[in-house]
């Protein structure tokens, strides 16, 4: 049985053709996306198949996003249908140095409508539990994923959560801090970039930084630091121990959408599967990298084999 569970939005990125301000762009890709559905369908690729709670409209857009999910290899058991709600769209654009920029199609739409309590029963049976920041954005899926966030502490399973940062969701900068300092203290493991720090008034820089935010609660922060790798802090009360820092992996991007979800997924793999922090930076950045390599956030995510190789060939 699956011994992670992710939870959390998955949704339709509508990534533009050319660079440009979303008034200009006249073309877009469609492609599967949402930050928790990116880490799940990473991790299936890497042989751990997660539990993925998640919830689409019963509609068009929902009805491909459930296929993708069980293409996958994710079971649908906790991939909910709303009949009352629409499935959510992100539309993005990017200036020639990659700026992205975001108008979300998300009022009232399904995965906003997660509900607390939905997945409790499961706590039990996993020992790893996956959140992120977008679902903290509106209620109901803010309750039920401070709900979960708890709950799966009190059950002994390790939380990592990743804030996902996206201004446009948020009333304000103080609300979005706000949010995450409440899930915080809940969390054990952090990933997250400088600018989601930033964003939720956690200030600093390199190591520095990654104590400030196990200030908050989590006694493991993992920061990503795109071209230039990551690194790791963990404190006292870490079931692994010290500082690592790994400087990626050199690849001609081509697109660098869902990055960090591949990274997040490569850390809990190792994580879970009892390597150290070293190692499991190592392996996210080589997960990530990969990733980096194709268009789209799930099209070139590696299998375990791959990563292997890929690590081999370079060191
Ligand atoms: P996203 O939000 O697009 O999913 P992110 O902004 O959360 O990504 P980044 O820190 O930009 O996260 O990138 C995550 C990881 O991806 C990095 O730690 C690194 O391993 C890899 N990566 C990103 N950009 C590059 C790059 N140009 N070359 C090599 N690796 C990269």
């Amino acid at each position: 049985d699956p011994d992670i569970l992710v939870a959390g939005e998955t949704l339709i990125d509508f990534l533009p053709e050319h660079p440009g301000s979303l008034q200009e762009v006249e073309t877009f890709t469609r492609r599967p996306g949402g930050a928790p559905a990116n880490v799940a369908v990473a991790l299936a690729t890497l042989g751990e198949v997660p539990r993925f709670w998640t919830r689409v409209g019963d509609d068009p857009f929902g009805d491909d996003l459930a296929e993708t999910l069980a293409e996958y290899g994710l079971s649908d058991e906790l991939v909910e249908r709303d009949p009352e709600a629409k499935t959510s769209l992100a539309f993005v654009s990017h200036d020639e140095s990659a700026d992205r920029q975001f108008s979300f199609y998300r009022d009232g739409t399904a995965d906003t409508r997660m509900e607390p309590g939905s997945v409790d029963h499961l706590l039990k049976s996993v020992s790893w539990v996956h959140l992120g920041g977008v679902t903290l954005a509106s209620e109901p899926s803010r309750a039920a994923t401070l709900d979960l966030a708890e709950r799966a502490g009190d059950a002994g399973c390790t939380v990592s959560f990743d804030p996902n940062a996206r201004p446009e969701l948020w009333d304000s900068r103080a609300e979005f801090g706000r949010l995450v300092d409440e899930v915080l203290p809940n969390v054990d493991v952090l990933k997250a970039t400088p600018e989601d720090l930033a964003e939720a008034g956690i200030e600093g820089e390199g190591t520095d930084l990654a104590r400030a935010a196990c200030e908050r609660g989590p006694h493991t922060t993992l920061l990503t630091l795109g071209g230039e790798g990551a690194l790791a802090v963990a404190t006292d009360g870490a079931p692994w121990s010290g500082e690592a820092t790994h400087a990626g992996y050199r690849v001609d991007p081509v697109d660098t959408t869902g990055a960090g979800d591949a990274f997040t997924a490569g850390a809990i793999a190792a994580l879970s599967g009892g390597e150290d922090l070293a190692e499991a930076i190592a392996f996210g950045n080589a997960v990530a990298a990969t990733t980096t390599t194709a268009e789209g956030a799930m099209t070139a995510l590696p299998d375990r084999e791959s990563v292997e190789r890929f690590r081999a060939e370079r060191e």
